[in-house]
């Protein structure tokens, strides 16, 4: 039996966090606000939170062929899943493919330019500073996470990375780059949780280069919800053939 929302632990940005009458288990609620730069750019997008549910779900199923283990257990209605409840590391792990966003600015490198190996970057999460990148000496001085974790977490990361990025080109979709976050589970095995979504990668189409995810809301390009809508369907019809 799925087992019913009890309370609200957690409201952040995109998604509500409830518990459950079973102690292991957690309900995500996707909401259809968008924010950006920190919070400081906000506004509501019908639709968007089913669209991350989906597409977020559908993402993790891929991940589970190839045995990486993920907090998903069951989608339950447009917009809510259950999942296990992970003791989140305050990390997000991103992984670039191509230049875009912040590192074009930081590294002075042109939108686009593609990278010759995958870049790892480790963020400590902590909306109050930003979300600081930190390296993996601060990850062990703050006990952010051990040694044998942040291996786990990077090997992890880059399988993910390979696997994705397979699945988006034999759609035509460049995966340029990517925030994941993880946790443990109650058995202390680490377990991809949150969201992978055009809220949390940036997509581009292959051919025109055009851009199908949150930057359209970042740099008001509009039709961000069409935008998402494109990325489910080229999953979508990837799965049914
Ligand atoms: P933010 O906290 O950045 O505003 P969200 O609105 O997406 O982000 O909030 C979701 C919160 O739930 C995040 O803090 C995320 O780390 C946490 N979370 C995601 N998956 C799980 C899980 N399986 N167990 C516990 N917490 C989770
Ligand atoms: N990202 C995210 N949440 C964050 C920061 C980054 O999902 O809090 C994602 C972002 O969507 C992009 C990748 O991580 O796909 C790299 O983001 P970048 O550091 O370039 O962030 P920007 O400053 O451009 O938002």
């Amino acid at each position: 039996m799925t087992p019913a929302k009890e309370n609200l632990l957690y409201e952040g940005k995109a998604k509500k966090v409830f518990s459950t009458q079973d102690p292991n288990l957690f309900i995500v609620s996707y909401k259809d606000d968008a924010t950006a730069f920190n919070g400081v750019k906000k506004d509501t997008l019908e639709g968007k939170g089913a669209l991350n549910n989906r597409i977020s779900n559908l993402l993790m199923q891929e991940l589970h062929k190839s045995a990486i283990p993920t907090h998903l257990i069951k989608e339950l209605s447009s917009n809510e899943t259950l999942v296990k409840k992970l003791e989140m590391f305050a990390l997000e792990v991103i992984v670039r493919n191509f230049a875009a966003g912040s590192i074009t600015k930081r590294l002075g490198i042109k939108e686009g330019e593609q990278f010759q190996t995958p870049i790892l970057e480790f963020c400590y999460k902590n909306d109050a500073l930003g979300d600081p990148m930190i390296n993996q000496d601060h990850i062990l001085a703050l006990g952010l996470a051990s040694q044998e974790q942040i291996q786990a977490i990077s090997s992890l990361t880059l399988q993910i990375n390979s696997i994705l990025s397979d699945y988006f080109a034999s759609m035509g979709i460049l995966l340029v780059d990517f925030k994941l976050e993880f946790g443990k589970d109650g058995d202390g095995k680490i377990c991809l949780g949150d969201e992978i979504s055009p809220d949390t990668c940036r997509f581009w189409d292959a051919q025109t280069k055009q851009k199908l995810d949150k930057d359209r809301f970042r740099e008001d390009l509009g039709d961000v919800v069409e935008a998402y809508e494109i990325i489910l369907h080229k999953i979508l019809s990837k799965a049914s053939n």
